[in-house]
């Protein structure tokens, strides 16, 4: 049965932190859900089956505990009376399968010892994730190799409305952060978190992974619709190629958005993106965290995205500016132009390839052009080095078999209800 969650998700200042808490996320390696600590301190355990690992575990002891922070494979062996000659030996014929080195604090792993009065360890097993582990067989010649445990994956629904506070909701909420992070990435392109309100929506359909019924992850999204402002925006995931799948709205169009190769048509670049070149006007080397398209003054000036103006005005060094953030991850800016565009202030909602300004040389420049700056969370960037999404729609040879995946995941992921509607009296 489809367990259905309710996620509330929310806005405010929040929505800062909630960026920080997604990358936080992202950066770790480990399923959360899989991090129950068991402790330091080795426990022995009651095996809920005869088989586990692969290796029959009813007739021995299996002993379990995490890796201390410096703790080697001698502090857990030792005391199950395998000798410094035994641990030697073993750690060279592991070698080809792996390095012992390895081991990290905070993983898994189990011992499994005699019954008898040697209480000798049989088999030692260590748990590189929740899904990979590396046997040790102990015995007479030792032999190590790898296994890997079988992953269900159990679809599951989730609806949520948008309250307040995002962050908040999400500590409380009862399905993993790693979902709304999926969200987050999947409509990255299409809605901005950063403007969602109070009042939205989402309904998920989403792959939930499991190792011996104890839930390890989140897995692929496979649709999803976000409300924002009363417009849904449909998200599906299909897969057009052999390579990797994506993300399409019910038109068929790509959720990622390309950027615009160049602010301007017609140009050429005068001075790349360098972290040391030597500035023509201020005689002395310093970084230069942008690319300059010469172009003739008066050149339009467009966004190379969809977006919003957060800054248009001037500076002494940037002269007549405009900054436009994309999304979550992206910003662009647009220095010394001879002319901002009429209308362009902070909140203006713009479209790539609007004219935003025009080339000039206001500020600290030799001649007209544009400086173009690149911003990726927060930082300055070569944008012509980054790997930017293409967004390429649903092909022809795959519109016929991409509608008939509609057909399926649509009026499924429609019958998936908001949590108010449930709230109707019946
Ligand atoms: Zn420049």
């Amino acid at each position: 049965m489809e367990k259905k969650h309710k996620l509330y998700l929310l806005l405010g200042a929040g929505a800062l932190a909630l960026f920080s808490f997604f990358t936080l996320q992202q950066h770790s390696d480990q399923p959360v859900a899989s991090m129950a600590p068991l402790g330091n301190a080795e426990i022995v355990v009651e095996p809920v089956s005869e088989v586990a690992f692969g290796i029959r575990v009813d007739t021995l002891h299996l002993h379990q505990a995490e890796f201390k922070p410096n703790q080697f494979l001698a502090d857990v062996l030792l005391p199950h009376h395998i000798s410094y000659p035994e641990i030697d030996r073993l750690v060279k014929k592991a070698k080809p399968v792996f390095d012992v080195r390895k081991l990290a604090a905070g993983k898994k792993f189990s011992i499994l010892t005699a019954q008898d009065s040697t209480a000798k360890a049989h088999y030692f097993i260590y748990e590189s994730s929740a899904t990979q582990y590396v046997v040790f067989d102990l015995r007479d010649t030792m032999r190590i190799y790898k296994g890997e445990r079988e992953v269900e994956v159990r679809e599951a629904t989730s609806a949520g409305v948008i309250q307040s506070s995002l962050y908040e909701s999400l500590l409380a909420a009862e399905t993993s952060p790693a979902l709304a992070m999926e969200l987050a990435n999947m409509y990255a392109w299409s809605v901005d978190f950063y403007r969602i309100q109070k009042g939205d929506r989402f309904k998920v359909i989403y792959e939930q992974r499991f190792v011996e019924g104890e839930f390890i992850g989140v897995g692929a999204i496979k649709a999803a619709v976000f409300q924002h402002k009363s417009e849904d925006f449909y998200g599906f995931y299909y897969q057009q190629d052999s390579l990797r799948g994506d993300y399409y709205d019910e038109k068929g169009n790509s959720l990622r958005k390309a950027f615009l190769q160049a602010p301007l048509k017609y140009s050429r670049i005068s001075s790349g993106f360098s972290r040391r070149r030597f500035h023509p006007v201020q005689k002395r080397y310093k970084s230069h965290l942008g690319t300059d398209y010469a172009a003739p003054k008066g050149t339009p000036i467009m966004s190379v995205g969809d977006g919003t103006v957060v800054k248009a005005g001037f500076g002494r060094f940037n002269g007549n500016y405009v900054k436009i953030r994309h999304n979550g991850t992206y910003s662009t800016q647009y220095l010394h132009m001879s002319k901002i565009a009429s209308g362009m202030k902070p909140g203006r909602v713009v479209r790539q390839g609007e004219v935003i300004g025009y080339v000039g040389s206001t500020g600290l420049a030799t001649g007209p052009h544009v400086c173009f700056r690149f911003w990726k969370n927060g930082k300055q960037v070569n944008h012509r080095a980054e790997k930017l999404p293409a967004s390429k729609p649903i092909q022809e040879e795959y519109k016929a078999d991409y509608l008939e995946w509609l057909e399926v995941w649509k009026p499924k992921l429609d019958q998936v209800t908001f949590p108010e509607e449930e709230q109707l009296p019946a």
